[in-house]
């Protein structure tokens, strides 16, 4: 599929991080009169509020509410602190329903006093545990691979490699699932099969490009997330050089070096049919007219993305 550009703003969701000095009342008003249709909701807006009276808020705004941001950080030498990390993701999957969203992100967690292997055990063990609770809410996880310069503290999950190996491991063997093999006609290998007739598995994974753009095996490892039905969520920023901050100073769509086209393309060539995510952190950014800011990015989403 060739790379084209974003015609209407149709496929636009922004995480309200994105403008981290709107409250989420605010945050609804200017996407929803700027034309996004979007949201994706990251959990400290939703402080002091009601839960479901917010997804209302914002279905009144016509704004679809694409993910819950975020649950994870199952890892820590401390057995405690792991079972409190499962706890507050059973938190996160309620929050969700009430919200009225399907979908978690997770930022899987990791501990520099352990191996990274021992860190992606534990995050396997704890995305497990919580499993089931998800499947009885109708919620899927998103694990999202982090880029590797935070395997420290914040994702020992680091390749989209590993995030597939993940959630191949995690999601019940496609045997299982609603469609079985041989009613598929031709028959056909399971690596062939196409994305539509999978049931959807509760873990998945969330492709954000700040994260993987520079890996070379993207395009292939994006093809087979599709094929296991497996792609849950696409987000967008860019990579600025020199960054100023390795957390708080992503660019906006075409201030860097990401092939942002080119990989929404593999995204869409997989079967991806979700919304673009646009999830910026950035101090620069924060002290900006918000307005003005997210006029540059509705500008920069269909110019670049
Ligand atoms: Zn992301």
């Amino acid at each position: 599929m060739r790379p084209t550009s974003l015609v209407d703003l149709s496929g636009l969701c922004l995480h309200t991080i994105t403008t981290k000095p709107w409250n989420i009342e605010q945050a609804a008003k200017h996407y929803a009169s700027a034309g996004v249709k979007g949201i994706t909701i990251w959990r400290d807006a939703l402080e002091g509020r009601n839960v479901s009276h917010t997804g209302q808020m914002l279905r009144d705004h016509n704004l679809t509410i694409v993910s819950l941001c975020r649950g994870g950080f199952f890892v820590s030498k401390d057995r405690i602190k792991r079972q409190k990390a499962i706890d507050d993701n059973r938190k996160a999957i309620d929050e969700a329903s009430l919200l009225g969203t399907d979908k978690i992100v997770l930022v899987c967690g990791a501990d520099p006093v352990q191996s990274l292997e021992e860190s992606r055990k534990q995050i396997q063990d704890g995305i497990a545990a919580i499993i089931p609770y998800a499947e009885a809410a109708n919620v899927k996880l998103a694990i999202e691979p982090l880029h590797p310069m935070y395997a420290d503290v914040r994702s020992a999950i680091n390749t989209l490699k590993q995030a597939n190996d993940l959630a191949e491991a995690l999601n019940p063997p496609l045997e299982s699932q609603s469609v079985p093999l041989e009613n598929l006609s031709p028959p056909v290998a399971p690596m062939s099969l196409p994305v539509v007739s999978l049931a959807s598995p509760t873990v998945g994974i969330a492709v954000d490009v700040y994260h993987l753009w520079w890996d070379p095996d993207l395009e292939s490892e994006i093809a087979r997330c599709g094929r296991q039905g497996n792609l849950l969520a696409f987000h967008i920023s860019d990579w600025k050089t020199p960054t100023g901050d390795l957390l708080l100073d992503r660019g906006i769509m075409g201030e860097g070096c990401i092939p942002l086209r080119k990989i929404r393309s593999w995204v869409e060539t997989a079967g991806f049919k979700g919304f673009n995510e646009v999830e910026i952190f950035s101090k620069a950014y924060w002290q900006e007219d918000q307005s003005e800011y997210l006029r540059k990015i509705i500008e920069a989403y269909t110019t670049y993305a």
